[in-house]
């Protein structure tokens, strides 16, 4: 089924204060409102409408949302949508819109009985990756244990044609008062475990629980950058509220696992290249390969020293907040052979001989350690 668009059943434009929202939405209530359509469906189906509505675009978060995702942003188990289905959750939402319009109407309706609304727990849990999946972000399936609402008993968790009925110990209060000789006290109510009502006919699926336990499969997106130990919350992935409540939170814990060729420090990424020493000496040009897959050509000056950091601007890490992409930063570092053929040695040694007028070992030795060392 479509859905209407928020702004055309409030008749307000995206750019609509929340004040012209809330007076439009007024006018609407007013003109659908039971008390003056007596027995009139269409017109209760236009006043929870204009009332679903209203609770989308009166809300900072979710008119954002709305904005940005249309429905999808704000239906379904995200749990941030409000369908109401029945008349009094409405008067109990938006009594401060409707105070003074229907002073006797609304104050006038009695509390609802029955069982309060609760909002299901958080959940937590660990999501491991690699360190090219945090740099490139990705999707992840996971595994979550968790509540969700009971689809035969659509959260109510009484059997198909009957309903929660007040206790008649307590009379709904959930306490009943003892009395002991000269002493009265209140206790609570043996007849419903204080909770003020009774289920006479639970939902066979989930015992009256209004929900069931289940795994899941949940999709989740990683942002690109994501850091070691960053927190992901998803809106609406935790328990599933009772009696209609909203769901809970699940907090996704991001392990990023170490890796061999790259490391992370702030938003920079590391690697080294390893390079033979008359490349070193003589300079060169090289592909160096990134954590992701590409290729980057770089240079190596002639008389290139050891440790030396080459970096590349914007190959680094995504910035989570705010904008911006940290370095690549190359460290160059000096392969030394431990095999030589006869060959070789001997024309190392006569390069050993003819090195002439090069700065003597021990200052090479020094400034090398001075890079090390600070
Ligand atoms: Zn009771
Ligand atoms: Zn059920």
């Amino acid at each position: 089924m479509n859905k209407q668009d928020y702004y055309v059943i409030l008749g307000v434009s995206k750019s609509s204060t929340a004040d012209e929202i809330k007076k439009s939405y007024r006018k609407l209530a007013m003109k659908y409102h039971p008390d003056r359509n007596p027995d009139n469906k269409k017109a209760e189906e236009k006043f929870k409408e204009a009332a679903e509505a209203y609770s989308i675009l009166s809300d900072a978060t979710k008119k954002q949302r709305y904005d940005q995702f249309g429905h999808a942003g704000v239906d379904g188990s995200s749990g941030a949508g409000q369908s109401y289905s029945d008349m009094d959750d409405i008067f109990e939402h938006f009594g401060d819109v409707f105070g003074s319009m229907f002073n006797q109407g609304s104050s006038g309706r009695k509390k609802k009985v029955g069982p309060a609304p609760q909002r299901g727990h958080d959940l937590s849990q660990e999501i491991t990756l690699s360190l090219k999946e945090s740099y490139l972000g990705c999707k992840k399936e996971i595994g979550v244990y968790r509540y969700v609402i009971c689809s035969d008993c659509n959260n109510k968790g009484t059997a198909p044609g009957t309903s929660v009925v007040v206790c008649t110990d307590c009379r709904g209060s959930g306490q009943v008062a003892m009395r002991q000789g000269f002493f009265s006290f209140a206790q609570q109510c043996g007849g419903c475990w204080g909770q003020g009502f009774k289920i006479p006919s639970p939902c066979s699926i989930c015992r009256g629980q209004t929900r069931i336990q289940k795994h899941e499969r949940v999709t989740v997106t990683i942002p690109a950058g994501i850091y070691d130990k960053a927190e992901l919350r998803l809106n609406g992935k935790g328990d599933s509220g009772v009696f209609g409540g909203t769901s809970g939170s699940l907090f996704l814990t991001v392990n990023v696992k170490e890796e061999k060729q790259f490391f992370r420090k702030d938003v920079d990424l590391y690697t080294t290249i390893t390079l033979p020493y008359h490349q070193l000496v003589l300079g060169c040009e090289v592909d160096v390969k990134n954590i992701d897959d590409t290729f980057e050509k770089i240079k190596i000056p002639h008389g290139c020293p050891v440790a030396k950091e080459i970096v590349i601007l914007g190959k680094g890490f995504k910035k989570i907040q705010g904008h911006g992409v940290g370095r690549l930063i190359i460290i160059v570092q000096c392969d030394i052979p431990t095999k030589l053929n006869k060959k070789a040695k001997e024309a190392l040694s006569e390069y050993a001989d003819n090195l002439g007028d090069i700065p003597s070992g021990k200052d090479l030795f020094s400034s090398f350690f001075k890079k090390f060392l600070g």
